[in-house]
């Protein structure tokens, strides 16, 4: 088998969140939407509530896809629960475990003989 691990740090500081504007920042003043009940919670980004492995087919979650795992992944390295994501069931433990998998080999030296 090949190895293509990152030796990554998992406490290194990873890419900020996506500085998107949402709708209405524009800088000028024009129709301003009244948003200004209880309960408006911040929808920052919405994402479509599909699974997104059953829409791509992807059967088998790789640990060794960092990248797709890190989209799952918050930025303290904590598993986004599948509310946000919109991962269905099956998808989600498989990808938890890949994640887990992930994180024991970036923690773990490589080599650890004597
Ligand atoms: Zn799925």
């Amino acid at each position: 088998m090949a190895e293509e691990t990152q030796s990554k740090a998992p406490e290194a500081g990873a890419a900020p969140a996506p500085a998107q504007s949402g709708p209405g920042a524009g800088p000028r003043g024009g129709g301003r939407p009244a948003a200004g009940g209880p309960g408006g919670r911040g929808k920052f980004f919405r994402r479509k509530k599909v699974c997104k492995f059953c829409t791509e087919k992807i059967d088998a979650i790789s640990y060794r896809d960092a990248r797709l795992l890190q989209g799952f992944v918050a930025e303290r390295g904590k598993i986004v629960p599948r509310r946000l994501t919109g991962v269905c069931t099956t998808h989600q433990r498989r990808l938890t475990r890949a994640i887990k998998q992930a994180r024991n080999i970036a923690l773990l030296p490589f080599a650890t003989r004597h």
